[in-house]
């Protein structure tokens, strides 16, 4: 198969946009860096990358994990012109990230092309646990976290049952983490607030079993199978 053809037939992009990549010298086949059109591949055997990911035919949704930095927003675009997460992966897929970290938070984001799976991650329904390093104001008391563990009135819902556990104290500020399986908006930082210990800053680490780990900031990845058999 033509290289060009195997690039627009994995959905990497269309045909012309394959052809641009091929001469902009940032596709590879096994290693070697081929810029002559209808270079010929084999899909089975040989392995084809784009800026060093590799492409693979058979997959038509793509899964990537970010560690987003702060100053970045998971919208398409506001009002402000202020930076997005989707300038940070450069692919020629459409992404759409997986619920949403303030402009301030920074940490653990999935973008994916498979809106079912946005779904199912995002529902209500499903509950996924996500987890979530804070540095707060103060030490929150034994009585605040039970606070915490057995809901709080915010605006005008009771949040469902959460957990906070204390990492580290430091002079007049803590390392909290925290679990909740909701999603609402500023959801952390309310809570936080709800007990009397304002978020200085905020870092989700986990969805599930799905973990942050070492990624540097602002780099992605792609999800692996483990991953991906998780999730699906
Ligand atoms: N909770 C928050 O307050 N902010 C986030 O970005 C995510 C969860």
């Amino acid at each position: 198969m033509r290289l060009q053809k195997f690039l627009a037939s994995s959905g990497i992009a269309s045909r012309r946009k394959s052809e641009d990549f091929i001469k902009e010298g940032i596709v590879k086949v096994n290693g070697e860096v081929i810029t002559e059109m209808g270079y010929k591949v084999d899909p089975e055997k040989d392995e084809i990358t784009i800026r060093d990911k590799i492409v693979n035919i058979k997959e038509k949704y793509i899964y990537v994990l970010l560690n987003k930095p702060t100053g970045y927003i998971t919208t398409a675009s506001d009002q402000f012109n202020r930076k997005k997460v989707t300038d940070l992966v450069k692919l020629p897929y459409r992404l759409f990230p997986v619920g949403r970290l303030d402009y301030n938070t920074s940490g653990l984001l999935l973008l994916t092309n498979d809106g079912e799976l946005t779904f199912k991650l995002t529902h209500p329904k499903f509950k996924v646990e996500k987890t979530y390093i804070a540095k707060v104001e103060g030490k929150p008391s034994e009585e605040e976290k039970k606070a915490f563990e057995n809901g709080l009135r915010i605006e005008d819902y009771v949040t469902s049952p959460a957990k906070l556990k204390i990492i580290k104290e430091e002079q007049q500020n803590s390392i909290i983490e925290v679990k909740i399986r909701e999603g609402k908006n500023r959801q952390v930082r309310k809570m936080c607030e709800a007990i009397g210990h304002p978020v200085i800053s905020l870092k989700r680490v986990a969805m599930g079993e799905i973990k942050l780990g070492k990624l540097p900031l602002s780099e992605w990845r792609y999800l692996n199978i483990e991953e991906l058999q998780y999730l699906k």
